[in-house]
């Protein structure tokens, strides 16, 4: 009866997954494409209908204590589209499970759903479902969408070929870098209640933090150039774990530039400055900047090159896994998505 029982802690969020989808084979027809991607794929006449899922468990993707609930709300949606987003695809519909604790009122619910309202008038998709149940610590909220796109246009993590660029778009760290802000502030009022936040410095990371945005507007202008991604990701786990996906589902290499990522002025002074962090690293491996990483064939380079918010850090080559960082000095060094340990070392 002793049986040794694993820890999912060895096996890690992406083992669990492997795991479990192993399991798992697609037996209709109109299952297109199932676990491995930002959405599922399902057959849908001239088009594919795209669906996905993610939830926010209270203590670990959020922390009431400086999260406005209209925020959480709005944030809950925007993570989902931009996974529609990542599939080249245009979001549609959500339906919304919560479970709440007997800690909320009736108006603390009325400002989750304020944020998930705007939303969906911001990003024109409609609420259709959702399920309500009680939990007995903390909010949990699950989001789930639906959206749409042209068969022959979805954007998969496996299309990236040789000589590909690869494109960021926005800039990168900015939310993590926020997070980081928000919970010195804590720490700070938890200590001495009497501080008020010092946030007027910091207001356009902790924005990044708690209302990130899909990058709709980027898969409109994509479509609207003619363009079509090769491969294309969503950044939320951060920049490496991001490529790291891409090069594998493809079977292809990644190089990319540490002078070519992304990095705003005041996320780059706030990491180097205030808090004596790595900038590269907060880009690297940061998370939840809800941007898009995708290639492109080098044909279209011509039509977006001077796009003001697309970003041009590295190309694709055909050493399968090879991905490297090339820094300043043009060094080589093997891309990881170790970022974790980084974060804890420092
Ligand atoms: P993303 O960061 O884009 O939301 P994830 O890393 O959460 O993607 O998930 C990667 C893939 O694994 C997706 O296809 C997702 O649907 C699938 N997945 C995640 N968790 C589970 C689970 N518990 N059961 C089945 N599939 C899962
Ligand atoms: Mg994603």
């Amino acid at each position: 009866m002793t049986e040794k029982r694993a820890e999912i802690g060895q096996l890690g969020e992406f083992g669990l997954i492997d795991r479990i989808s192993s399991n798992f084979q697609l037996n209709r027809k109109s299952s297109l494409f199932g676990i491995g991607d930002d959405a599922a794929v399902i057959e849908g006449g001239e088009d594919s209908i795209l669906l996905c899922t993610d939830m926010l468990t209270e203590g670990v993707h959020f922390d009431l204590s400086y999260t406005p609930l209209q925020h959480l709300g709005y944030k809950a949606v925007v993570v989902n589209i931009s996974d529609i987003a990542a599939m080249n695809g245009r979001p549609e519909q959500i339906v919304v499970s919560l479970g709440l604790s007997n800690r909320f009122s009736v108006e603390a619910v009325d400002a989750l759903y304020e944020g998930i309202k705007m939303a969906c008038e911001n990003y024109n998709v409609d609420l259709v479902g959702g399920d309500t149940t009680s939990s007995a610590s903390g909010l949990v909220i699950s989001i789930a969408a639906l959206g749409r796109v042209k068969k022959d246009k979805v954007a998969y993590r496996s299309g990236a070929k040789m000589n590909d660029i690869v494109c960021v778009t926005g800039d990168l760290g900015g939310a993590y870098l926020g997070l980081q802000i928000l919970e010195r502030d804590k720490q700070v009022f938890l200590a001495n209640p009497e501080m008020k936040p010092q946030l007027e410095n910091f207001e356009y990371m902790v924005g990044r933090q708690l209302k990130p945005e899909a990058r709709m507007d980027i898969v409109y202008e994509l479509a609207e150039l003619g363009i079509q991604p090769t491969s294309m990701i969503d950044i939320s786990d951060g920049l490496a774990s991001e490529i790291l996906h891409i090069s594998k589902n493809s079977g292809v290499g990644i190089k990319i530039f540490e002078d070519k990522i992304p990095i705003d002025t005041k996320v780059y002074e706030t990491a180097a400055i205030e808090l004596k962090i790595d900038p590269i690293t907060c880009a690297l491996n940061g998370g939840e900047d809800y941007e898009l990483l995708f290639t492109i064939n080098q044909s279209d380079f011509e039509k977006i090159k001077n796009h003001q918010d697309i970003h041009f850090i590295g190309h694709v080559h055909d050493k399968a896994n090879q991905n490297l960082l090339i820094t300043k000095q043009g060094t080589p060094i093997p891309l990881t998505a170790q970022g974790w340990n980084h974060f804890r070392e420092g």
